[in-house]
């Protein structure tokens, strides 16, 4: 696989359409234009790669569109000593964006033949998050909890509650929320027993399926 003066082009030039989109994430952005996004696509539909859709991938998933993964990132706000549990590893992209930000990356995916191709990719690429695994993310990851951040890239219609338990205080998570059409939400936690709930745009993500297959 081979980044290539071409595809650095078209990156630079998607950056640019997610600023006029909105996203203001300095950090966000520079590392979005360090990850060639076309590693991460079906082959055949590389040459898309550079375009703001989503596209699918193995096991009827869909690899995200760049502007759900720079404002799901945004509104993350990670920093480099936190500790981040992503939901749902799909193809890998937003593992390798979230990777640019901190090394402390943990990451479920609970289609095996889509963590079995990720799984390979990641060792292709000498991508290391701290662990990549095939599990139910509905369940978090109690033996690295708590985590500083958490982020969910599959729809739920609420928020499973042990994701809640997962997050430290201060702690933040973002997810998708709603059946066909779902409002990103950013839960804080205050305290052991409070959280904010914030709701911001719309998007449609494929579902956050339980147990796995
Ligand atoms: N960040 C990925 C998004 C892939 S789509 C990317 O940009 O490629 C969402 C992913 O969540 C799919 O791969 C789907 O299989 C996975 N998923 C759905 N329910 C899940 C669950 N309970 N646990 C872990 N992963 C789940």
């Amino acid at each position: 696989m081979e980044d290539t003066p071409k595809y650095q082009g078209l990156r630079k030039q998607l950056i640019e359409q997610l600023r006029e989109k909105g996203i203001q994430d300095n950090a966000v952005l520079e590392v979005m234009t360090q990850v060639p996004r076309h590693f991460f696509m079906d082959p055949s539909l590389i040459n898309f790669a550079y375009e703001d859709n989503a596209y699918p991938i193995a096991a009827d998933q869909t690899i995200s569109q760049p502007y759900t993964v720079a404002y799901q990132s945004q509104l993350l706000e990670v920093g480099p000593t936190d500790k981040v549990l992503e939901i749902g590893t799909g193809s890998g992209y937003q593992t390798a964006v979230l990777l640019g930000l901190t090394p402390h990356v943990y990451t479920i995916e609970r289609q095996q033949l889509l963590y079995k191709k990720t799984q390979r990719l990641f060792t292709q690429l000498g991508l290391r998050p701290k662990k990549h695994f095939f599990g139910d993310g509905y369940l978090g990851f109690e033996q690295s909890a708590p985590y500083d951040r958490i982020l969910v890239t599959a729809a739920a219609p609420e928020v499973p509650k042990a994701l809640l338990n997962q997050l430290k205080v201060g702690g933040k998570m973002i997810i998708p929320i709603g059946e066909n059409e779902q409002f990103m939400t950013r839960f804080t936690r205050k305290s052991a027993t409070a959280f904010d709930k914030e709701k911001f745009g719309r998007f449609r993500f494929v579902p956050l399926l339980q147990n796995k297959s």
